[in-house]
């Protein structure tokens, strides 16, 4: 029994001294620590072994020695009660209580280091390597005391309920995206952070007041898709709606303005990102002019000055798509994806200035 006990507090003594370390380490630095501490923990347990045997012959000696001199059970009882005795069951217990110390300071240190890996984003330092600030904009206006302040621009009300905003929606993801972005070290704002359903004049022109502050902006605009038959056709009118019968078209798109901008190449970091998390849903490219965004005239991207992606994220005319759009895993997916792609960016900005 003393055997194992001297074992364990070799031991134990051995991982506490690897374990004693500084605060503010990463999560792979202490477990980096742990591994080398369940090491060196196996020496420590021999060493402590071979003490404990050493101790208790020595031990067994003096006793053989103490049991001679023994005459009478009086002088047994005086034995266990002299100073000595008293001075040696003291002795253990303050040994006891110093192990004991030493065990509730090494947990109470890893588990301060897990804390302190956990909150990397509060680094100043880290912060500060922004190369980018990123403006996120919901597609349109969200819903204000149950009203939906868009026109339009939502799913039919497929037949087991499911039904899409598409402003309610992206005001979530752009939430989520600008969370995201921050958890990341990439500063990020959110334009549309009310409800209310603003212009694409007020978009442009909240952009580019920003832009003109600082030029590391970029934006990105969230939206999901929709193939109504006609341009008139109204979202809510089932029957005016490709998909609502047939399908109809799938996927996600991420347009750019028109000509090699800046534009271009987050556009095609997102890309990457986005097929790479979502590899059963197509992408739509357009590879005529040798990437794979879209590029169109839309207002929002020929009018800002930074540059500015829309990602559209799912047909809310497709019945599938609309089962993706709605899925808290696959918003999740999304946004980490966009994420990725916006870091991936961020990082080659930092080295063409680097090498700039
Ligand atoms: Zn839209």
């Amino acid at each position: 029994m003393e055997k194992i006990i001297g074992s364990i507090f070799g031991a134990a003594a051995s991982a506490t001294k690897m374990l004693s370390i500084g605060i503010g380490l990463t999560s792979e630095e202490i477990t980096a620590r742990l591994i080398l501490a369940a090491i060196v923990a196996i020496p420590g347990a021999v060493v402590g072994y071979l003490v404990t045997v050493f101790m208790k012959s020595c031990h067994n000696r003096l006793k053989t020695r103490a049991e001679l001199k023994r005459e009478t059970q009086e002088e047994f009882i005086r034995q266990r009660l002299s100073p000595q005795s008293r001075k040696r069951n003291l002795r253990f217990i303050l040994i006891v209580l110093f192990f004991a110390l030493i065990g509730f300071s090494a947990i109470n240190q890893v588990k301060l280091s897990k804390l302190k890996a956990n909150i990397s984003f509060a680094h100043r330092d880290k912060i500060e390597e922004s190369q980018i600030r990123v403006a996120v904009i919901a597609g349109h206006g969200s819903i204000i005391n149950n009203v939906y302040q868009t026109k339009g621009k939502q799913s039919p009300e497929w037949q087991d309920g499911t039904k899409i905003y598409e402003g309610y929606s992206t005001h979530m993801l752009a939430n989520d995206l600008v969370s995201e972005l921050q958890y990341n070290d990439i500063e990020a704002d959110i334009l549309t952070w009310n409800a209310t359903d603003i212009s694409l004049y007020q978009r442009v022109f909240k952009t580019n007041s920003i832009y003109n502050q600082d030029q590391r902006l970029l934006l990105i605009s969230l939206h999901h898709n929709a193939q109504p038959y006609s341009k008139t056709a109204d979202y809510v009118d089932n029957e005016a709606l490709y998909g609502w019968y047939k399908g109809g078209a799938s996927g996600t798109e991420v347009f750019t303005s028109p000509g090699k901008t800046k534009s271009d190449d987050l556009a095609e970091f997102v890309i990457y990102e986005i097929s790479k998390a979502f590899p059963e849903m197509k992408m739509r490219v357009d590879l005529t002019d040798g990437d794979r965004d879209k590029e169109a005239g839309f207002y929002i991207l020929t009018k800002t000055k930074c540059p500015t992606i829309l990602i559209e994220w799912g047909f809310m005319t497709n019945y599938d798509d609309c089962k993706m759009i709605i899925n808290r895993d696959s918003r999740k997916t999304f946004v980490e994806a966009v994420t990725k792609g916006v870091v991936k960016y961020n990082q080659s900005i930092k080295q063409k200035n680097i090498a700039a």
